[in-house]
C-alpha cells in the first residue's frame, strides 16, 4: 500500500523552500501521493525518509529517457487508465524500422522521410522521434555501419534490434551518447545485456513470450539494479497484443505490480504486410497503451493521421490549447492591408487564419491572449472586451506596420466596439466582422 499525501508531509523537511517547483511540502507530498513527481526532485529529503518513501515515491509505470539533446522521448509515466480521469503524460514514440539488409538508396529514402514528414498544426510541430535499427544480416560489422549513419543523418533516438551480443556491443558502442534503448533482452541472453545496459546507462527491452515471463525477466532484470526497462510480451496478433497492453497498465496501474510497471513497445510492422492495417494498428496501440509503436515505413498519409491522433489523445483535455500572443501576417501584407483581431484559442486562430488564407487578401492578424478562450466566451468573461482589446492593439506594435487606422473582430459582439473606439480614440474605425467563419472569406473579398 501507499502512503497517503499527509503520512508523506510527515516525512518531509516542511521548509517550503520550492526547490522541487511546487510552492510547498505538503503540495509535493500530494504530488508524490498522486504518482506525478519524483522524490529526487526533493534535495533534503533524509536517508531514513527515503527509504521510508521508496515504495510510495516509485511512480506506478516507470517514466524513463532515450535518446539526447532536444530530441529526448520520454515514455511512461502514467499514472491513469482512461485519459477523462486526468491526462496521459508521454505520448508513445513513433518509430521507423531500417534494417542493415536495406540497399543503401532505401535507407537513404527512409532518412530522407523521416528527416521531411515534419506537420505544423495548432501553433506545434509534429514529427516523429525514432528509428529501429535492426540486424537482420547478423554481421556486426554492417549493423554498427548503419547506427553510425543513422546517428549522423539524424536526431533521431534509436532503438537497436538485433539477436547478436556482438552486434548490440558494436551498436552500442557507436551511439551509446545517444542513450538508445537496446532491443531485446531474453531468457537466453538476459545477463549479458543486463551488463550492457549498465555499463553504457542505456535503457533496455525485455521479450517475453508471455505476460507470465516477461514479468520474470523483469523481476530478475530490476534485481541485478537495472531500472529503465520497456516491456515486449511478445504478441503479434492485433487482439493478443492489445489484451497484452490492457493487461499490463491494469496490474501496474490498478494491482501495483511492480514486475509490469514499465512502458511498453509494439511491433505493427510485424503484424501485417498491409500499410493500412498497419495505420490502423498502430492508431489501436497509441490510444491504448504503448511507449513506442514501431512501423515498417512512414507514409505522409498515414503517420500525419497517427501523430494528430497523438496529439489529441496527450493533449491535457483541462486545458485549452493556444497561440502565443503576437501578430501574423498572413501572406505578405503591406502596410495598406486588413487588420483583423482575434483571441488565441488556437481552433479559433486556426478557422480564422484559414479564412483569411481563402480569401487571398494578404492581412495582418492579432492575436490576443485571453488564456485560450474563444471569442464568445473570453467576451462572456471580460477576457475579450473593447479596452482590453483596445489596450492590446496599442502596445501590439501593429501601428508601425500599417497606416490606416481600422480594426476587423470577426465574431464578436457589438458592444465591444463602443469601448473599443472609446479606448483607442476617435482616428481608429472599429469593424465586427461576420460570426460565420465561412462569410468570412468573402467579407474580406468585399474589401473589408
Ligand atoms: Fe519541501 Fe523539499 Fe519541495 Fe523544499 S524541495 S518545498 S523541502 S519538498
Amino acid at each position: 500500500m501507499g502512503l497517503t499525501g499527509i503520512q508523506i508531509f510527515k516525512l518531509l523537511p516542511k521548509t517550503n523552500c520550492k526547490e522541487c517547483g511546487v510552492p510547498t511540502c505538503l503540495a509535493f507530498a500530494m504530488n508524490l501521493a498522486a504518482g506525478k513527481v519524483e522524490l529526487s526532485s526533493c534535495p533534503y529529503v533524509s536517508e531514513e525518509a527515503k527509504a521510508l518513501l521508496s515504495e510510495a515515491s516509485a511512480p506506478p509505470i516507470r517514466p524513463l529517457s532515450i535518446g539526447s539533446g532536444e530530441n529526448v522521448v520520454k515514455i511512461g509515466g502514467e499514472t491513469v487508465l482512461f485519459r477523462h480521469e486526468k491526462t496521459f503524460v508521454n505520448p508513445p514514440g513513433l518509430a521507423l524500422l531500417a534494417s542493415d539488409l536495406m540497399p543503401e538508396d532505401e535507407v537513404n529514402a527512409r532518412l530522407k522521410k523521416f528527416k521531411d514528414l515534419t506537420y505544423e498544426r495548432v501553433g506545434l510541430t509534429l514529427r516523429p522521434e525514432m528509428i529501429a535499427v535492426k540486424n537482420e544480416s547478423g554481421d556486426p560489422g554492417k549493423f554498427e555501419s548503419l547506427v553510425k549513419k543513422v546517428k549522423a543523418d539524424t536526431d533521431a533516438a534509436l532503438i537497436l534490434m538485433s539477436e547478436k551480443m556482438e552486434a548490440l556491443s558494436a551498436g552500442v558502442r557507436a551511439c551509446a551518447d545517444r542513450v538508445p534503448l537496446i532491443y531485446a533482452a531474453t531468457d537466453g541472453n538476459a545477463d549479458a545485456l543486463a551488463n550492457l545496459a549498465k555499463e553504457n546507462k542505456c535503457p533496455l527491452a525485455i521479450k517475453g513470450g508471455s505476460i507470465e515471463t516477461l514479468s520474470q525477466l523483469s523481476d530478475k532484470l530490476t534485481a541485478t539494479g537495472l531500472k529503465d526497462l520497456v516491456l515486449d510480451p511478445g504478441s503479434r496478433t492485433l487482439r493478443r497484443a492489445f489484451e497484452d497492453q490492457v493487461f499490463i497498465r491494469r496490474a501496474a496501474l490498478i494491482q501495483k505490480n511492480r514486475s509490469l510497471g514499465f512502458p511498453t513497445i509494439t511491433f505493427p510492422c510485424e503484424m501485417t504486410k498491409d500499410p493500412m492495417k498497419e495505420a490502423l494498428i498502430a492508431a489501436t496501440f497509441v490510444a491504448k497503451y504503448a511507449g513506442i509503436v514501431v512501423l515498417s515505413d512512414f507514409h505522409g498519409e498515414s503517420l500525419f493521421p497517427l501523430l494528430v491522433e497523438r496529439l489529441n489523445i496527450y493533449t491535457d483535455p483541462q486545458r485549452p490549447m493556444m497561440m502565443q500572443q503576437g501578430i501574423y501576417p498572413i501572406g505578405n501584407p503591406t502596410d495598406e492591408s486588413p487588420v483583423l483581431i482575434t483571441t488565441n484559442f488556437s481552433l479559433t486562430y486556426f478557422i480564422v487564419s484559414g479564412e483569411i488564407e481563402s480569401s487571398r487578401v494578404p492581412s495582418w492578424l492579432l492575436v490576443m491572449d485571453t488564456e485560450g478562450l474563444s471569442v464568445l466566451t473570453a467576451w462572456a468573461a471580460g477576457k475579450f472586451v473593447g479596452d482590453a482589446i483596445g489596450g492590446f492593439i496599442k502596445k501590439s506594435g501593429i501601428t508601425e506596420k500599417v497606416k490606416h487606422r481600422r480594426v476587423v473582430i470577426p465574431g464578436a459582439v457589438a458592444a465591444v466596439s463602443g469601448d473599443l473606439e472609446e479606448e483607442l480614440g476617435k482616428d481608429w474605425e472599429v469593424k465586427i466582422g461576420p460570426r460565420e467563419a465561412a462569410h468570412l472569406t468573402a467579407y474580406l473579398k468585399m474589401g473589408a
